[in-house]
Protein backbone atom coordinates (compact mmCIF):
# COMPACT_ATOMS: atom_id res chain seq x y z
CA UNK A 1 0.00 0.00 0.00
CA UNK A 2 1.41 3.47 -1.15
CA UNK A 3 2.97 5.56 1.84
CA UNK A 4 1.49 8.56 0.06
CA UNK A 5 -2.38 7.04 0.52
CA UNK A 6 -1.74 8.17 4.03
CA UNK A 7 -0.09 10.89 4.21
CA UNK A 8 -2.49 12.30 2.11
CA UNK A 9 -5.51 11.01 4.22
CA UNK A 10 -7.08 13.91 5.71
CA UNK A 11 -7.75 11.57 9.27
CA UNK A 12 -3.49 12.12 9.72
CA UNK A 13 -3.81 15.95 8.53
CA UNK A 14 -0.83 18.06 10.63
CA UNK A 15 1.38 14.77 11.46
CA UNK A 16 4.63 14.76 10.26
CA UNK A 17 6.63 11.54 9.70
CA UNK A 18 9.56 11.38 11.90
CA UNK A 19 12.94 12.28 10.93
CA UNK A 20 14.76 9.44 12.91
CA UNK A 21 12.83 6.04 12.10
CA UNK A 22 11.36 4.46 15.45
CA UNK A 23 11.99 0.87 15.55
CA UNK A 24 10.62 -2.23 16.57
CA UNK A 25 13.64 -3.08 18.50
CA UNK A 26 17.08 -2.75 17.26
CA UNK A 27 20.58 -3.12 18.73
CA UNK A 28 22.19 -0.29 21.42
CA UNK A 29 25.55 -1.05 22.09
CA UNK A 30 26.79 1.02 25.14
CA UNK A 31 30.97 1.01 24.96
CA UNK A 32 31.82 -2.20 26.91
CA UNK A 33 31.15 -3.87 23.76
CA UNK A 34 34.10 -2.29 22.12
CA UNK A 35 36.20 -2.54 24.60
CA UNK A 36 35.78 -6.71 24.44
CA UNK A 37 35.64 -7.04 21.12
CA UNK A 38 39.28 -5.06 20.75
CA UNK A 39 40.56 -7.04 23.56
CA UNK A 40 39.73 -10.16 21.52
CA UNK A 41 41.23 -9.42 18.52
CA UNK A 42 44.23 -7.52 20.41
CA UNK A 43 45.13 -10.61 21.75
CA UNK A 44 44.43 -12.93 18.85
CA UNK A 45 41.36 -14.70 20.73
CA UNK A 46 38.51 -14.78 17.59
CA UNK A 47 37.87 -17.75 17.29
CA UNK A 48 35.36 -20.26 19.38
CA UNK A 49 37.87 -20.39 22.65
CA UNK A 50 38.51 -17.49 24.96
CA UNK A 51 37.68 -15.25 27.69
CA UNK A 52 34.80 -13.34 26.94
CA UNK A 53 32.88 -16.58 26.22
CA UNK A 54 33.84 -17.97 29.81
CA UNK A 55 32.84 -14.89 31.13
CA UNK A 56 29.58 -14.70 29.49
CA UNK A 57 28.70 -18.51 30.05
CA UNK A 58 29.48 -17.87 33.82
CA UNK A 59 27.53 -14.49 33.65
CA UNK A 60 24.62 -15.78 33.06
CA UNK A 61 24.97 -19.04 35.39
CA UNK A 62 25.33 -16.37 38.40
CA UNK A 63 21.84 -14.29 36.95
CA UNK A 64 19.51 -17.07 35.44
CA UNK A 65 20.70 -19.33 38.24
CA UNK A 66 21.37 -22.02 36.54
CA UNK A 67 24.45 -24.35 37.30
CA UNK A 68 25.56 -24.50 33.42
CA UNK A 69 25.49 -22.24 30.32
CA UNK A 70 27.26 -23.26 27.10
CA UNK A 71 27.14 -20.35 24.96
CA UNK A 72 26.57 -21.16 20.97
CA UNK A 73 26.28 -19.60 17.33
CA UNK A 74 22.69 -18.61 17.77
CA UNK A 75 19.30 -19.05 19.86
CA UNK A 76 18.27 -21.81 17.11
CA UNK A 77 21.00 -23.36 17.25
CA UNK A 78 20.42 -23.85 21.05
CA UNK A 79 17.24 -24.52 20.65
CA UNK A 80 18.15 -28.13 18.21
CA UNK A 81 21.06 -29.09 21.06
CA UNK A 82 17.85 -28.65 23.38
CA UNK A 83 15.70 -30.49 21.73
CA UNK A 84 18.43 -33.19 20.75
CA UNK A 85 19.99 -33.89 24.40
CA UNK A 86 15.76 -34.42 25.50
CA UNK A 87 15.61 -36.60 22.05
CA UNK A 88 18.27 -38.55 23.47
CA UNK A 89 17.39 -38.92 27.03
CA UNK A 90 13.79 -39.72 25.82
CA UNK A 91 14.12 -42.58 23.22
CA UNK A 92 18.11 -43.29 23.19
CA UNK A 93 21.20 -42.76 21.16
CA UNK A 94 19.78 -42.41 17.71
CA UNK A 95 21.65 -44.03 14.45
CA UNK A 96 24.17 -42.06 12.42
CA UNK A 97 21.92 -39.90 10.17
CA UNK A 98 18.67 -40.04 12.34
CA UNK A 99 17.24 -37.64 14.42
CA UNK A 100 16.58 -38.07 18.34
CA UNK A 101 12.92 -37.75 17.58
CA UNK A 102 12.06 -40.08 14.22
CA UNK A 103 8.10 -40.93 14.34
CA UNK A 104 8.03 -38.93 17.76
CA UNK A 105 5.16 -35.96 18.33
CA UNK A 106 5.82 -33.17 20.19
CA UNK A 107 3.90 -30.69 21.97
CA UNK A 108 4.96 -27.12 20.89
CA UNK A 109 3.18 -23.82 21.54
CA UNK A 110 1.49 -22.66 18.21
CA UNK A 111 2.21 -18.61 18.42
CA UNK A 112 5.60 -18.01 18.53
CA UNK A 113 8.31 -17.64 15.64
CA UNK A 114 9.19 -20.81 13.63
CA UNK A 115 12.65 -21.17 15.69
CA UNK A 116 10.90 -22.40 18.40
CA UNK A 117 9.23 -25.21 16.94
CA UNK A 118 11.66 -26.30 13.58
CA UNK A 119 14.12 -27.94 16.02
CA UNK A 120 11.41 -30.51 16.45
CA UNK A 121 11.66 -31.49 12.76
CA UNK A 122 15.45 -31.32 12.71
CA UNK A 123 15.90 -34.39 14.76
CA UNK A 124 12.91 -36.20 12.91
CA UNK A 125 9.46 -35.23 14.98
CA UNK A 126 6.62 -34.21 14.21
CA UNK A 127 5.14 -30.91 16.04
CA UNK A 128 1.91 -30.57 17.79
CA UNK A 129 0.52 -27.50 18.34
CA UNK A 130 -1.11 -26.63 21.44
CA UNK A 131 -3.32 -23.20 21.46
CA UNK A 132 -2.69 -20.08 23.15
CA UNK A 133 -4.04 -18.67 26.21
CA UNK A 134 -5.68 -15.13 26.51
CA UNK A 135 -4.05 -14.04 29.86
CA UNK A 136 -0.04 -14.63 28.84
CA UNK A 137 -0.76 -15.05 24.66
CA UNK A 138 1.63 -18.60 25.71
CA UNK A 139 0.71 -22.24 26.06
CA UNK A 140 -2.71 -22.88 27.29
CA UNK A 141 -2.07 -25.36 30.22
CA UNK A 142 -5.87 -26.83 29.87
CA UNK A 143 -5.20 -26.98 25.95
CA UNK A 144 -1.81 -29.08 26.82
CA UNK A 145 -3.78 -31.23 29.58
CA UNK A 146 -6.33 -32.35 26.33
CA UNK A 147 -3.68 -32.81 24.36
CA UNK A 148 -1.70 -35.31 26.38
CA UNK A 149 -5.46 -37.07 26.12
CA UNK A 150 -5.76 -37.45 22.78
CA UNK A 151 -1.80 -38.41 22.52
CA UNK A 152 -0.81 -39.66 26.01
CA UNK A 153 2.78 -41.34 24.62
CA UNK A 154 3.82 -37.59 24.33
CA UNK A 155 7.14 -37.28 26.02
CA UNK A 156 8.14 -33.74 25.12
CA UNK A 157 6.96 -30.04 25.39
CA UNK A 158 8.43 -26.96 23.85
CA UNK A 159 7.31 -23.98 25.00
CA UNK A 160 8.19 -20.05 24.57
CA UNK A 161 7.61 -17.15 26.83
CA UNK A 162 6.13 -14.80 24.37
CA UNK A 163 7.36 -10.89 23.61
CA UNK A 164 9.46 -11.10 27.42
CA UNK A 165 6.12 -12.71 29.67
CA UNK A 166 6.50 -15.67 31.46
CA UNK A 167 3.31 -18.34 30.68
CA UNK A 168 1.59 -20.02 33.18
CA UNK A 169 4.76 -21.73 34.74
CA UNK A 170 3.30 -23.39 37.30
CA UNK A 171 0.21 -24.91 35.64
CA UNK A 172 2.23 -26.02 32.56
CA UNK A 173 4.84 -27.62 34.79
CA UNK A 174 2.45 -29.43 36.79
CA UNK A 175 0.79 -30.95 33.59
CA UNK A 176 4.17 -31.87 31.98
CA UNK A 177 4.99 -33.56 35.44
CA UNK A 178 1.67 -35.67 35.61
CA UNK A 179 2.28 -37.26 32.34
CA UNK A 180 6.12 -37.13 33.52
CA UNK A 181 7.19 -34.78 29.96
CA UNK A 182 10.58 -32.91 29.84
CA UNK A 183 10.28 -29.57 28.55
CA UNK A 184 12.08 -27.55 26.24
CA UNK A 185 11.95 -23.82 27.82
CA UNK A 186 12.61 -21.19 24.52
CA UNK A 187 13.36 -18.14 26.56
CA UNK A 188 14.98 -16.11 23.47
CA UNK A 189 12.74 -13.31 24.39
CA UNK A 190 12.17 -13.16 27.55
CA UNK A 191 15.75 -12.87 29.48
CA UNK A 192 15.42 -11.33 32.41
CA UNK A 193 11.89 -11.55 33.23
CA UNK A 194 10.87 -13.81 36.54
CA UNK A 195 7.80 -16.10 37.48
CA UNK A 196 7.38 -16.17 41.16
CA UNK A 197 10.97 -14.45 41.49
CA UNK A 198 12.99 -17.10 39.48
CA UNK A 199 14.38 -15.77 36.45
CA UNK A 200 12.72 -17.51 32.95
CA UNK A 201 15.34 -20.00 31.81
CA UNK A 202 14.94 -21.98 34.79
CA UNK A 203 12.22 -23.78 33.92
CA UNK A 204 12.99 -26.21 31.71
CA UNK A 205 14.40 -29.39 31.59
CA UNK A 206 17.02 -27.41 29.08
CA UNK A 207 16.40 -24.20 28.42
CA UNK A 208 17.83 -21.43 25.83
CA UNK A 209 18.16 -17.98 25.49
CA UNK A 210 18.86 -15.36 22.15
CA UNK A 211 21.35 -13.14 21.60
CA UNK A 212 19.90 -12.37 18.33
CA UNK A 213 19.89 -8.53 17.09
CA UNK A 214 16.47 -7.12 17.91
CA UNK A 215 16.44 -9.21 21.68
CA UNK A 216 16.41 -7.40 25.12
CA UNK A 217 20.52 -7.33 24.87
CA UNK A 218 22.31 -8.75 21.93
CA UNK A 219 25.60 -9.86 20.35
CA UNK A 220 24.79 -9.68 17.01
CA UNK A 221 24.28 -13.03 17.30
CA UNK A 222 24.25 -15.42 19.71
CA UNK A 223 22.15 -18.23 22.33
CA UNK A 224 22.98 -19.85 24.74
CA UNK A 225 22.00 -22.85 26.00
CA UNK A 226 21.20 -23.77 30.31
CA UNK A 227 21.12 -26.80 31.28
CA UNK A 228 22.01 -29.14 35.13
CA UNK A 229 24.57 -31.12 34.87
CA UNK A 230 28.43 -31.19 33.64
CA UNK A 231 27.47 -34.45 31.56
CA UNK A 232 25.21 -32.37 30.00
CA UNK A 233 27.15 -29.26 29.25
CA UNK A 234 30.00 -31.21 28.20
CA UNK A 235 28.07 -33.35 25.37
CA UNK A 236 26.30 -29.58 23.84
CA UNK A 237 29.95 -28.01 23.79
CA UNK A 238 31.50 -31.04 22.33
CA UNK A 239 28.34 -31.51 19.74
CA UNK A 240 28.71 -27.88 18.62
CA UNK A 241 32.31 -27.94 17.52
CA UNK A 242 31.95 -31.03 15.35
CA UNK A 243 31.76 -33.93 17.99
CA UNK A 244 35.34 -34.26 17.60
CA UNK A 245 36.76 -37.28 19.95
CA UNK A 246 39.45 -36.60 22.62
CA UNK A 247 41.48 -38.32 19.35
CA UNK A 248 45.37 -36.74 18.27
CA UNK A 249 43.28 -36.77 14.96
CA UNK A 250 39.78 -35.71 13.63
CA UNK A 251 37.50 -38.55 14.96
CA UNK A 252 33.81 -38.63 14.97
CA UNK A 253 31.66 -41.45 17.43
CA UNK A 254 29.08 -39.02 17.28
CA UNK A 255 26.95 -36.39 14.82
CA UNK A 256 28.36 -33.11 15.05
CA UNK A 257 27.50 -29.27 14.65
CA UNK A 258 29.41 -25.96 14.06
CA UNK A 259 27.65 -24.14 16.68
CA UNK A 260 29.52 -22.44 19.12
CA UNK A 261 29.66 -18.80 19.67
CA UNK A 262 32.90 -16.81 18.86
CA UNK A 263 34.89 -15.19 21.34
CA UNK A 264 33.90 -12.01 19.33
CA UNK A 265 30.26 -12.13 19.89
CA UNK A 266 30.89 -13.25 23.01
CA UNK A 267 33.06 -9.84 23.49
CA UNK A 268 29.50 -8.02 22.41
CA UNK A 269 27.08 -9.65 24.55
CA UNK A 270 29.45 -9.28 28.02
CA UNK A 271 29.48 -5.55 27.42
CA UNK A 272 26.01 -5.65 26.93
CA UNK A 273 25.48 -7.75 30.41
CA UNK A 274 25.48 -4.71 32.49
CA UNK A 275 22.98 -3.30 30.84
CA UNK A 276 20.15 -5.61 30.60
CA UNK A 277 17.82 -3.83 33.78
CA UNK A 278 18.23 -0.65 32.49
CA UNK A 279 17.07 -2.10 28.99
CA UNK A 280 14.26 -3.83 30.99
CA UNK A 281 13.41 -0.67 32.39
CA UNK A 282 13.57 1.23 29.76
CA UNK A 283 10.75 -1.30 27.68
CA UNK A 284 8.55 -0.97 30.72
CA UNK A 285 8.58 2.45 30.30
CA UNK A 286 7.60 2.13 27.01
CA UNK A 287 5.03 -0.33 27.40
CA UNK A 288 3.47 1.76 30.55
CA UNK A 289 3.49 4.93 28.30
CA UNK A 290 1.96 3.36 25.82
CA UNK A 291 -1.17 2.15 28.01
CA UNK A 292 -1.52 5.69 29.34
CA UNK A 293 -1.31 7.44 25.62
CA UNK A 294 -4.05 4.27 24.64
CA UNK A 295 -6.40 4.76 27.40
CA UNK A 296 -10.05 5.39 26.06
CA UNK A 297 -9.06 3.40 22.62
CA UNK A 298 -10.95 -0.01 22.28
CA UNK A 299 -8.13 -1.56 22.76
CA UNK A 300 -5.58 -3.63 25.26
CA UNK A 301 -2.03 -3.76 25.58
CA UNK A 302 0.00 -7.66 25.72
CA UNK A 303 -1.53 -8.66 28.97
CA UNK A 304 0.62 -10.77 32.05
CA UNK A 305 -0.13 -11.80 35.09
CA UNK A 306 1.23 -9.18 37.35
CA UNK A 307 0.55 -11.25 40.73
CA UNK A 308 3.23 -14.15 39.63
CA UNK A 309 5.12 -12.57 36.89
CA UNK A 310 7.82 -9.68 35.78
CA UNK A 311 7.85 -9.58 32.05
CA UNK A 312 10.85 -7.80 30.63
CA UNK A 313 8.66 -6.29 28.57
CA UNK A 314 10.91 -6.77 25.13
CA UNK A 315 7.49 -5.53 22.86
CA UNK A 316 4.78 -3.87 23.38
CA UNK A 317 1.87 -5.23 21.58
CA UNK A 318 -2.08 -3.78 21.21
CA UNK A 319 -5.21 -5.77 20.66
CA UNK A 320 -8.10 -4.74 19.04
CA UNK A 321 -11.55 -5.16 20.49
CA UNK A 322 -13.75 -7.51 18.49
CA UNK A 323 -16.27 -4.56 17.68
CA UNK A 324 -13.54 -2.36 17.19
CA UNK A 325 -12.05 -4.73 13.81
CA UNK A 326 -13.15 -3.01 10.61
CA UNK A 327 -12.73 -6.17 7.66
CA UNK A 328 -9.26 -7.55 6.84
CA UNK A 329 -8.24 -10.70 5.27
CA UNK A 330 -5.26 -12.00 5.39
CA UNK A 331 -4.45 -14.90 2.79
CA UNK A 332 -1.11 -16.79 2.62
CA UNK A 333 1.27 -13.45 1.24
CA UNK A 334 -1.62 -10.29 1.13
CA UNK A 335 -4.21 -8.47 3.19
CA UNK A 336 -6.45 -6.55 2.80
CA UNK A 337 -9.09 -4.57 4.44
CA UNK A 338 -11.54 -1.99 4.77
CA UNK A 339 -11.73 1.09 6.89
CA UNK A 340 -14.44 2.47 8.54
CA UNK A 341 -14.84 5.22 11.13
CA UNK A 342 -14.65 4.56 14.46
CA UNK A 343 -12.94 1.05 13.57
CA UNK A 344 -9.44 0.02 12.22
CA UNK A 345 -7.28 -3.16 11.82
CA UNK A 346 -3.85 -4.01 12.62
CA UNK A 347 -3.12 -3.97 8.88
CA UNK A 348 -4.20 -0.12 8.77
CA UNK A 349 -1.63 0.55 11.72
CA UNK A 350 0.84 -1.35 10.50
CA UNK A 351 0.97 0.51 7.30
CA UNK A 352 -0.36 3.72 8.69
CA UNK A 353 3.16 3.64 10.83
CA UNK A 354 5.02 2.76 8.23
CA UNK A 355 3.79 5.64 6.39
CA UNK A 356 4.88 7.87 9.14
CA UNK A 357 8.45 6.22 9.88
CA UNK A 358 7.70 3.69 12.34
CA UNK A 359 8.04 0.25 12.46
CA UNK A 360 5.38 -2.23 13.79
CA UNK A 361 5.12 -5.75 13.11
CA UNK A 362 2.21 -8.68 13.12
CA UNK A 363 1.66 -11.24 15.41
CA UNK A 364 3.70 -14.26 14.98
CA UNK A 365 1.56 -15.79 12.57
CA UNK A 366 0.94 -19.08 14.39
CA UNK A 367 2.24 -22.47 13.65
CA UNK A 368 -1.22 -24.12 13.34
CA UNK A 369 -2.06 -21.62 10.01
CA UNK A 370 1.92 -21.91 8.28
CA UNK A 371 1.84 -23.58 5.45
CA UNK A 372 4.88 -25.73 6.21
CA UNK A 373 2.98 -27.35 9.20
CA UNK A 374 -0.14 -27.42 7.45
CA UNK A 375 -1.61 -31.12 8.39
CA UNK A 376 0.09 -30.92 11.76
CA UNK A 377 -1.94 -31.75 14.75
CA UNK A 378 -3.36 -28.29 16.61
CA UNK A 379 -5.57 -28.65 19.95
CA UNK A 380 -7.41 -26.25 20.98
CA UNK A 381 -10.14 -25.86 23.65
CA UNK A 382 -12.66 -25.01 20.86
CA UNK A 383 -12.07 -21.30 19.98
CA UNK A 384 -8.78 -20.91 18.18
CA UNK A 385 -7.12 -18.06 19.86
CA UNK A 386 -4.01 -18.06 18.13
CA UNK A 387 -6.04 -17.68 14.90
CA UNK A 388 -7.92 -14.44 16.80
CA UNK A 389 -5.19 -13.01 18.61
CA UNK A 390 -2.97 -12.83 14.85
CA UNK A 391 -6.22 -11.66 13.53
CA UNK A 392 -6.79 -8.62 15.93
CA UNK A 393 -3.46 -7.74 17.26
CA UNK A 394 0.07 -6.13 16.94
CA UNK A 395 3.40 -5.47 17.68
CA UNK A 396 4.00 -1.52 17.99
CA UNK A 397 7.15 0.46 18.01
CA UNK A 398 9.39 -0.81 21.32
CA UNK A 399 13.04 0.09 20.45
CA UNK A 400 14.52 1.63 23.70
CA UNK A 401 16.00 4.28 21.87
CA UNK A 402 12.62 5.77 20.73
CA UNK A 403 12.16 9.09 22.47
CA UNK A 404 8.72 10.34 24.28
CA UNK A 405 8.34 12.85 21.33
CA UNK A 406 8.24 9.82 18.68
CA UNK A 407 6.14 7.22 20.92
CA UNK A 408 3.73 10.30 21.28
CA UNK A 409 3.46 10.85 17.54
CA UNK A 410 3.22 6.75 17.43
CA UNK A 411 0.43 7.19 19.67
CA UNK A 412 -1.19 9.77 18.10
CA UNK A 413 -1.24 7.56 14.32
CA UNK A 414 -2.46 5.19 16.50
CA UNK A 415 -5.16 7.36 17.82
CA UNK A 416 -5.97 8.78 14.57
CA UNK A 417 -6.52 5.39 13.16
CA UNK A 418 -10.00 5.12 15.03
CA UNK A 419 -11.02 8.29 13.45
C1 LIG B 1 14.64 -14.97 18.35
C2 LIG B 1 13.94 -16.18 18.70
C3 LIG B 1 14.51 -17.44 18.52
C4 LIG B 1 15.76 -17.68 17.74
O1 LIG B 1 16.88 -17.08 18.20
P1 LIG B 1 18.11 -16.80 17.19
O2 LIG B 1 19.19 -16.37 18.11
O3 LIG B 1 17.65 -15.70 16.26
O4 LIG B 1 18.42 -18.04 16.46
C5 LIG B 1 13.83 -18.55 18.98
N1 LIG B 1 12.64 -18.44 19.56
C6 LIG B 1 12.03 -17.25 19.73
C7 LIG B 1 10.71 -17.21 20.42
C8 LIG B 1 12.65 -16.09 19.29
O5 LIG B 1 12.02 -14.92 19.42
Amino acid sequence: MGIEKYREDPRFRGIEALSAKAWLSSPTMHGEEQFYVDEAIRTNWVSTIGANINAVERAFVEKIGRPYAVALGCGTAALHLATRLCGIELYGEPATGHGSLEGRKVFCSDMTFDATVNPVAYEGGEAVFIDTERDTWNMDPRALEKAFELYPDVKLVVMAHLYGTPGKIDDLRAVCAKHGAMIVEDAAESLGATYKGVQTGCFGTESVISFNGNKIITGSAGGMLLTDTEEKAARVRKWSTQSRDPAPWYQHTEMGYNYRMSNIVAGVVRGQIPHLEEHIAQKKAIYERYREGLRGLPVTMNPYDAENSEPNYWLSCLLLDEDAMCFQERGDLRAEYRTEPGKSCPTEILEALAAFNAEGRPIWKPMHMQPIYRGHGFVSLGEDMGADIFQRGLCLPSDNKMTKEQQDTVIEIIRRCFD
